[in-house]
């Protein structure tokens, strides 16, 4: 018995140098996104986030597609950050559009030869889709939302929606995988790096990809988007939302006016969305987009914990309800008790004009 209990005692030991061990060198690789050629916010905020993991973090940004966007994705994304070291291109038509299934195998590929000791990608739809299908190829248990990074092994995210912390301390082998929430890892002043010490930009190596037959298995489609000239909902400054009170597509449109005479992006509920009123990439929530703006301005909402669970990190919340026990007043900054169809065409008449 006590020599069970002392191999035990070893086994763990060991099980812990080998966690320390791996990270002794950091090194990261962010999946990155890209479009129009350029690096999206949630790839920058991975950086920001891969520093918290310690000094002397080499931090490599995996880009993948083809064609000239990616080209200049690239020239931005090794010039944009002092903190990115290499920037690593996947150029191949099987990256054409983001595709889990290829992408997780970019994945294995590009870490068999880098042998990182973290990889993190955005909480987005890119994120959440790939880091899973890699992790399991890479036989590793990835820790998602992380919304706090204390050290190379240390996370902090979000549980029972939003509604308590988890701290989680990785002890398995490397890589340590984490999606991160874009949001609280926001970007600071970071100075960009002159042309001189820009990253390094170097091909992946894709010879052993062509033979595999099982990144041909999903095809896409097609892509339906709002195109608008709207700010883009996950890192707008404020965000104008309307729920089911709304009733009906036409009426949604006073949350669009609002949004424009205020230079803001549209959010929705989850209830607005499976009504209909608007598509459903415009849901905030926990199923839905995480947003924290600087003001968040919330229209016959309810305030369900689903859909706080997506905007309580907003710095200024207002919330306009008809009804005064709604529970969206208990998060809210500034209420208002009264009827949005009043409301808005009032706050719409007494803005200015938007230049
Ligand atoms: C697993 C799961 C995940 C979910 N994920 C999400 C999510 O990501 N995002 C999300 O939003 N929801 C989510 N939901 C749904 C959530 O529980 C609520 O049903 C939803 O948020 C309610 O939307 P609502 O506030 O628009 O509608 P309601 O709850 O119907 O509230 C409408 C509000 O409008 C007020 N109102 C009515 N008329 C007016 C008027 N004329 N003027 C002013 N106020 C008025 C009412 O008093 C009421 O408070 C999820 C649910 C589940 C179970």
């Amino acid at each position: 018995m006590a020599i069970r209990s002392l191999l035990g005692a070893f086994r763990k030991r060991s099980f812990v140098t080998r966690a320390v061990s791996c990270y002794r060198s950091l090194s990261t690789l962010i999946l990155a996104e890209h479009e129009r050629g350029v690096l999206k916010a949630s790839s920058l905020s991975a950086v920001e986030a891969a520093k918290c993991l310690g000094e002397n973090n080499s931090i490599s940004l995996l880009l993948a597609g083809t064609g000239p966007s990616l080209q200049e994705a690239a020239a931005h994304a090794a010039s944009c950050h002092p903190s990115i070291s290499q920037v690593l291109l996947a150029e191949s038509d099987k990256f054409a559009y983001p595709l889990a299934e290829a992408w997780a195998k970019l994945v294995h590929v590009v870490q068999q030869k880098g042998s990182y000791s973290h990889i993190i990608a955005g909480s987005g739809s890119f994120g959440k889709n790939i880091l899973p299908r890699a992790a399991a190829i890479l036989d590793v248990s990835p820790i998602t939302d992380v919304t706090e990074i204390n050290g190379s092994n240390l996370f902090v995210r979000p549980i029972y929606a939003g509604n308590a912390l988890s701290t989680v301390r990785y002890t398995g082998s490397a890589p340590c995988m984490l999606t991160i929430r874009s949001t609280s890892f926001p970007l600071g002043a970071t100075p960009a790096p002159s042309v001189s010490n820009a990253a390094s930009v170097d091909k992946v190596d894709l010879s052993t990809l062509s033979e595999d037959d099982a990144i041909g298995k999903s095809k896409y489609i097609s892509l339906s988007s709002q195109d608008t000239d709207r700010p883009d909902l996950g890192n707008a400054r404020i965000v104008v939302t309307g729920g089911r009170a709304l009733k009906s597509a036409e009426n949604f449109k006073l949350i669009e006016k609002l949004a424009e005479k205020l230079g803001a992006a549209v959010g929705a509920t989850r209830a607005a969305v499976d009504a209909g009123f608007v598509p459903n990439e415009l849901q905030v929530g926990q199923t839905g987009k995480i947003v924290a703006p600087e003001l968040y301005m919330a229209f016959g909402v309810s305030g369900a914990i689903q859909h706080i669970a997506g905007m309580r990190d907003s710095k200024v919340i207002v919330a306009v309800n008809k009804d005064a026990d709604a529970p969206i007043f208990q998060v809210a900054d500034y209420g208002l008790v009264g009827d949005l169809f009043e409301i808005i065409p009032e706050l719409l008449e007494k803005l200015p004009e938007k230049k």
